[in-house]
C-alpha cells in the first residue's frame, strides 16, 4: 500500500464490531469480564481503549514501523521514551531540539540520574567523539526548529548501532509524508501529533512508533505505568487529521515554495533557513531522506527592520506559537518559543533578535502573499 491509501486504510481501518468506517470513540474507563481471570484483550482504559489502539496502530503503519504508541502530548510521549533508561545512563542530545525537550532533560530527568551531553548532529565526528561506556542513545531532530537544520539520520544510525546505542528521532517537523526515520534506520520515532499529524490546531497528543518489539514491550510497560495516554475522544480526532496528512502536506509544501521564491528576492530579508532551498547548506542531505522539504521556512529581516512592526501588520497569517495547523502561523523565537533561552546563548545558536518563524498554511497563496507584502511595506 502506497502512503496516501495508508493514511487512509492503514492501520485498523474500521470498526471490527460494526464495519463503521470511522472508528467510534470508545467512551469508557473499564470494560466488562465474562469469566474471571480469563485475561481480555480489554481490561481498563489507561492501559488499552480501542479507539486510542487504532490510531496506534495507524501511526505504526505511516511509519513503516509495527509497533505504536499515543500520549497526552508530544512532551509526555518523549518523557517516556527517556524512561526507556536509567538512572547512570548517557543520552548524546541534539543541539537545537525542541525547548520543552531541553527542559525536560535539564529540569527533570537529570534529577533522576540520566547523564546527557548536547553536540552538533550535523557533525558526525563530534557525535561520536560524544559516546561514553555508558551510552544508551542518540537524540535528534531533523529539521530542527527553528533553524531548520538537518541531520543525516542513517549515518547517524549507523553509527549508534556500531557502538550498540538506540537512535531516537523526533520527525514532528518533516511528518511521516516527508521523512520516516525508522526506515532510515532510526529504532524509534516520535511526533508531537498537535503539529501536522493532527492538522487542525485542535487537539494536544504525542506519538511513537517501533518496529523493535523489546522496545514495544518496554514502552507499553511505561506507557501503563506513567499514565500519561491519549484519551479516547482526543485519539479520535487525531485519527481523523491523520486521514488528511498528505492533501494537506502537498498545499503545505506547495504554498511553502511560493513563499520561498518570494522571499529570497526581497530587499528587505536576510538570511532565509528552508530545506528546500538549493543554495543552502544542508539541501543536499535533505534531498537524499526527505521527499519533501515541509513547510516551515525561518528569515530574518535585514538588522534595523523591526520584527514586532512586522508581525503586528499582518491580518490573515496569525501572530501565534505552535504550528504544522491549516491556518498560517508565524512567531518570533527570540520573544516567544525560544525566550527562555538566555540571549548570549540564543544569538550563539544563531536564534537572532530578527528571526521570524512561518508555518505557512494551505490557505490560497495569494492571499498569504498579500498579506506579507502589506507587512513589508509597514517597516
Ligand atoms: C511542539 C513540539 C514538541 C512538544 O509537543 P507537545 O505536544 O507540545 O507536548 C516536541 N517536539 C517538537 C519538535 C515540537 O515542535
Amino acid at each position: 500500500m502506497k502512503f496516501n491509501t495508508k493514511l487512509i486504510h492503514g492501520g485498523i481501518s474500521e470498526d471490527q464490531e460494526t464495519g463503521a468506517v470511522s472508528i467510534p470513540v470508545y467512551r469508557t474507563s473499564t470494560f466488562h469480564q465474562h469469566k474471571l481471570g480469563d485475561n481480555p484483550t480489554w481490561e481498563y482504559g489507561r492501559t488499552g481503549n480501542p479507539t486510542r489502539h487504532a490510531l496506534e496502530q495507524l501511526i505504526a503503519d505511516i511509519e513503516n514501523g509495527k509497533y505504536g504508541f499515543a500520549f497526552a502530548s508530544g512532551s509526555a510521549a518523549i518523557h517516556a521514551v527517556f524512561s526507556l533508561f536509567s538512572s547512570g545512563d548517557h543520552i548524546i542530545v541534539g543541539n537545537d531540539v525542541y525547548g520543552g525537550t531541553f527542559r525536560l532533560i535539564n529540569k527533570v530527568l537529570k534529577r533522576f540520574g540520566l547523564e546527557f551531553t548536547v553536540v552538533d548532529t550535523q557533525n558526525l565526528k563530534e557525535v561520536e567523539a560524544a559516546i561514553k561506556s555508558n551510552t544508551k542513545a542518540i537524540y535528534l531532530e531533523s529539521p530542527t526548529n527553528p533553524l531548520l537544520k538537518i541531520s543525516d539520520i542513517a549515518a547517524i544510525s549507523e553509527i549508534a548501532h556500531q557502538h550498540d546505542l538506540k537512535t531516537i528521532v523526533d520527525n514532528t517537523f518533516a511528518t511521516p509524508y516527508n521523512q520516516n526515520p525508522l526506515t532510515l534506520g532510526a529504532d524509534i520515532v516520535l511526533h508531537s501529533a498537535t503539529k501536522y499529524l493532527g492538522g487542525h490546531s485542535d487537539v494536544v497528543a504525542g506519538l511513537v512508533a517501533t518496529a523493535d518489539a523489546k522496545i514495544a514491550e518496554e514502552l507499553a510497560f511505561l506507557q501503563n505505568s506513567i499514565g500519561s495516554v491519549l484519551g479516547p475522544d482526543d485519539s479520535w480526532l487525531l485519527m481523523r487529521g491523520i486521514k488528511t496528512l498528505g492533501v494537506r502536506m502537498r498545499v503545505h509544501q506547495e504554498n511553502a515554495q511560493i513563499i520561498f521564491d518570494y522571499l529570497k528576492d526581497n530587499e528587505k530579508v536576510g538570511q532565509i533557513y528552508y530545506p528546500g532551498n538549493p543554495d543552502g547548506k544542508d539541501y543536499e542531505v535533505a534531498k537524499k531522506q526527505m521527499s519533501g522539504f515541509g513547510a516551515i521556512i525561518s528569515f530574518e529581516l535585514k538588522e534595523g527592520l523591526d520584527p514586532k512592526k512586522f508581525v503586528e501588520s499582518l491580518k490573515l497569517i496569525d501572530l501565534a506559537e505552535s504550528l504544522g495547523g491549516i491556518e498560517s502561523l508565524i512567531e518570533v523565537p527570540a520573544i516567544m518559543t525560544h525566550s527562555a533561552i538566555p540571549r548570549d546563548i540564543r544569538l550563539k545558536n544563531g536564534i537572532t533578535d530578527e528571526l521570524i518563524r512561518f508555518s505557512v498554511g494551505v490557505e490560497d497563496s495569494e492571499d498569504l502573499l498579500e498579506d506579507l507584502k502589506n507587512a513589508f511595506s509597514e517597516i
